[in-house]
């Protein structure tokens, strides 16, 4: 009788500590700046770097699409989420249909990093939430549209070539004797 009562004890004991310990933290927490904002009303600013939804782009100059249909991001995407019909024409190729299921997109960036014209971008943006599927599937035009209407990532195929390419071989100081005949100096060993 005497083991039951102290085992009570014991267990309430436990009981007023857990709930003190846990009102602790709710009071430190109560002082603390929130963490979460009022999205949509305030947006985070993201990283330059940020992989979010895909967007075609257009050349800034002639105002043209910057797709030339060669399907690099069609044969290099895991999923197999692109679909790309080129159109031949005289001056250049241009892609004739291209669709994307950003529903299955793993957003990998590899499409971003061959793409041999900076066509085919991430956005800093997540912001295509929908209760349809088929909103997802995103046609030429929407993706053209999607880049007009977000800020772009740092990331594009040429910018992601140029930073891995090896660093360039040092070149050969070229030493011009007095006689106006350039001679190769020897790399020092
Ligand atoms: S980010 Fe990856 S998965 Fe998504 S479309 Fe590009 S290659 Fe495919
Ligand atoms: S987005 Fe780039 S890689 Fe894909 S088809 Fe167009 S030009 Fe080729």
């Amino acid at each position: 009788m005497a083991r039951k009562g102290a085992s009570f004890l014991g267990e309430t004991w436990q009981l007023i500590g857990a709930v003190g310990r846990a009102m602790g933290m709710t009071f430190r927490n109560f002082f603390r700046r929130p963490v979460t904002l009022q999205y949509p009303t305030v947006k985070r600013v993201y990283p330059d770097r940020f992989r979010g939804i895909l967007a075609l782009t257009y050349d800034h100059d002639t105002g043209e699409e910057n797709c030339i249909g060669c399907r690099l991001c069609e044969f290099i995407c895991p999923p197999q989420v692109i679909k790309v019909e080129m159109l031949k024409a005289e001056k250049r190729n241009w892609a004739k249909t291209f669709t994307l299921e950003l529903y299955s997109c793993e957003f990998c960036e590899l499409c971003v990093q061959v793409c041999p014209t900076d066509a085919i971008i991430m956005l800093k943006t997540f912001d295509l939430a929908t209760a349809d599927r088929r909103e997802m599937l995103l046609d030429k035009d929407r993706l053209h549209a999607l880049g007009l209407e977000h800020p772009a990532s740092w990331a594009t195929g040429n910018r992601l070539r140029d930073m891995q390419a090896p660093p360039k071989a040092v070149k050969t100081e070229a030493k011009v004797e007095a006689g106006g005949k350039a001679e190769a100096k020897e790399p020092a060993e």
